[in-house]
C-alpha cells in the first residue's frame, strides 16, 4: 500500500460529471508498479456509455462556464494549482509508483504540470479579440474569440501528471470542457489532479477521467462523438496518425504531440563538459522514455573519442533502481515490452557492426529495468538510427562537416526536439535555422517549460502546448462584420 498523507487522493473509480463512479460495465483492471510488479489497486474501467455520458455532461456544464468571466476561471485554476503544491509529496508518491520514475523527478514533473496550470490561469485573461480598418467606412470589422467546445485528450504514460495539465489547464482557460482517457498503466495521478480540481471548486462536468481497459473503444466514442470538437493526443506516431482519421469524419480541430527522433549535435569547437552534462540530462530523464529525449548523438570526429570517454565516465555514474529508494537516479522501464524492444534495437545495431561501449542488457534488478547503454560506429542503416528507442540507450555516429551533420540530423520524418552544442554564434544562427525540428536546445538539454512553446514539426504532430500560443488550440475566432455605420 502506498503511505500517502491523504489517502484520498489515491482514487479507483472513474470521475465523470463530478462523481466517482464505477463504470457501466462493472470490470475493474489492475495497475500494477513497474519496479516492483506488484499491483498498487483495482481500477474501475471505463467503457463508450461512459465516454459518451461524460461528453454530454461536459458540453451541458460548458454552457455556463463559458459565460463565467475570465478572472473567476482564473480563480479556481490558481486555487487547483495551489492544492497541487500543498499535495505534492503524495502526488509525487503516486506517480512513481504508477510509472517509475525516481522521487525526485516525480516531483519536479508535478512542479512543471502545476506550472501549466498556473501559467493558464494567468493567460484566459490575456484571449484578446482584434478590430480591422475596414476596406468600407459603413463597415466596423471585428473578431472575438471563443472556446472551441468540448475537448478530448488522449495521453501516454511517460508523464502522468504534465501531460494532462498542459492540455486540461489550456482548455479551461479558454472556457471548454475536457474528457481525458489517461494511459491505462498511469492513471493514477490523472485521477489524485481530479480530485483536487473538485476540492478547488471546479464546476461539475468540465472535468472528466474516462480510464478503461479498451483504449480503441474509448478512442473511437471521444473521435466519434459530433459534440466533440477538438481532440488533443500525446503519444505515438502510429496511433497520432490512427485519430487523426477518425477525427476526420466529424472535421474536429487535432493537436497531436507524436513522436520524436531528436539529433543532439556536438561540434568540435563545443565546451565538451556542457556537451556530455546536457547529454546525460536530455538521455537519461525518465530513463529516456521522453519524446524529446537525444535519440541519435552527432559527434564531430576531432573530438569523437573524448566526448565518448567523458560520456561514458558519467552515465557510468547513474543509479539504476526502484525510483522510491534515496539516491537512485533512474528508475525502471514501463514494462517487460519495452526492455524487449530496446533489447531488439540494440542487438540490431550490434549485429550490423556498432560498438557495445556500456551497458547494453537487462538489468539484474528485475525484467523491467534495462542498463544505461552506450553505442559508438552507429550507421545510418541501422533500426536505432531511425526508430525511436524510448529507453536508456545512447547511439553514437561520428560526422566530418557540418553540412554532414545536417543531413544526418535531418534523415528522419520526426521533427520535434534537437539540440546544438557550439560556441560558434554564426553556426548556431545557421544550423539552428535549417534544423528540420519544432524545438532546438542550444548549448542545452533540458528545454522544456510553461512559457515556451512545445511542439513539432513533420510527423512529429501540430499544434503547440505552453506559452502564449498554447491557449490558441482551445480557441475560434469569430469574425464580426457590422454594415450601416
Ligand atoms: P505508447 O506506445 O507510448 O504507449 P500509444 O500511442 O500507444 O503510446 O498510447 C498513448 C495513448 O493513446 C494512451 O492513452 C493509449 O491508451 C492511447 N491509445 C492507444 N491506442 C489507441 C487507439 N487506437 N485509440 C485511442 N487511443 C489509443
Amino acid at each position: 500500500m502506498l503511505s500517502l498523507n491523504d489517502p484520498l487522493l489515491l482514487k479507483t473509480q472513474l470521475f465523470i460529471n463530478g462523481e466517482w463512479v464505477n463504470g457501466d460495465s462493472g470490470n475493474t483492471f489492475p495497475i500494477v508498479n513497474p519496479a516492483t510488479g506488484t499491483e498498487i489497486c483495482k481500477l474501475a474501467s471505463g467503457n463508450k456509455n461512459d465516454t459518451n455520458t461524460a461528453i454530454k455532461c461536459a458540453q451541458n456544464a460548458m454552457q455556463k462556464w463559458r459565460q463565467l468571466t475570465a478572472k473567476y476561471r482564473t480563480q479556481i485554476l490558481k486555487q487547483w494549482h495551489a492544492l497541487i503544491m500543498e499535495n505534492i509529496d503524495d502526488l509525487a508518491l503516486i506517480l512513481c509508483a504508477e510509472q517509475g520514475k525516481p522521487l525526485a523527478e516525480a516531483k519536479g514533473e508535478i512542479q512543471y504540470g502545476a506550472a501549466y496550470i498556473e501559467w493558464f490561469a494567468e493567460e484566459a485573461k490575456r484571449i484578446y479579440g482584434d478590430i480591422i480598418p475596414s476596406n468600407n467606412a459603413n463597415q466596423r470589422l471585428l473578431t472575438v474569440k471563443q472556446p472551441i467546445g468540448v475537448v478530448a485528450a488522449i495521453t501516454p504514460w511517460n508523464f502522468p501528471n504534465a501531460m494532462i495539465t498542459r492540455k486540461v489547464a489550456p482548455a479551461l482557460a479558454a472556457g471548454c470542457a475536457v474528457v481525458v482517457k489517461p494511459a491505462e498503466a498511469t492513471p493514477l495521478s490523472a485521477l489524485a489532479l481530479a480530485e483536487l480540481a473538485d476540492r478547488a471548486g471546479l464546476p461539475k462536468g468540465l472535468l472528466s477521467i474516462v480510464v478503461g481497459v479498451d483504449a480503441i473503444e474509448i478512442g473511437k466514442a471521444l473521435t466519434d462523438h459530433p459534440l466533440v470538437r477538438k481532440l488533443s493526443f500525446t503519444g505515438s506516431t502510429k496511433v497520432g496518425k490512427l485519430l487523426i482519421k477518425q477525427c476526420a469524419d466529424t472535421v474536429k480541430k487535432t493537436s497531436m504531440e507524436l513522436g520524436g527522433n531528436a539529433p543532439f549535435i556536438v561540434f568540435e569547437d563545443a565546451d565538451l563538459d556542457q556537451a556530455v552534462q546536457g547529454a546525460i540530462a536530455s538521455k537519461f530523464r525518465n530513463a529516456g522514455q521522453t519524446c524529446v529525449c537525444a535519440n541519435r548523438f552527432l559527434v564531430q570526429r576531432s573530438v569523437y573519442q573524448e566526448f565518448t570517454e567523458k560520456f561514458i565516465e558519467q552515465t557510468k555514474k547513474l543509479i539504476v533502481g526502484n525510483g522510491n529508494t534515496e539516491n537512485v537516479t533512474m528508475g525502471p522501464l514501463i514494462n517487460t515490452d519495452a526492455v524487449q524492444n530496446i533489447h531488439a534495437l540494440v542487438t540490431d545495431a550490434e549485429r550490423n557492426g556498432a560498438t557495445k561501449v556500456l551497458g547494453g542488457a537487462a538489468s539484474e534488478l528485475g525484467s523491467n529495468y534495462y542498463l544505461p547503454t552506450i553505442l559508438t560506429n552507429v550507421t545510418p542503416q541501422m533500426r536505432i538510427f531511425n526508430e525511436e528507442i524510448f529507453g536508456p540507450v545512447a547511439p553514437i555516429i561520428p560526422f566530418d562537416t557540418e553540412e554532414q551533420a545536417l543531413e544526418l540530423a535531418n534523415a528522419t520524418e520526426a521533427g520535434l526536439a534537437s539540440y546544438v552544442y557550439t560556441q560558434n554564434y554564426a553556426r548556431i544562427w545557421r544550423f539552428s535555422e535549417n534544423l528540420e525540428n519544432g524545438i532546438v536546445g542550444i548549448n542545452e538539454g533540458i528545454i522544456s517549460s510553461e512559457v515556451a512553446p512545445f511542439g513539432g514539426v513533420k510527423e512529429s504532430g501540430n499544434g503547440r502546448e505552453g506559452s502564449k500560443y498554447g491557449i490558441d488550440d482551445y480557441i475560434e475566432i469569430k469574425y464580426l462584420c457590422m454594415g450601416g455605420i
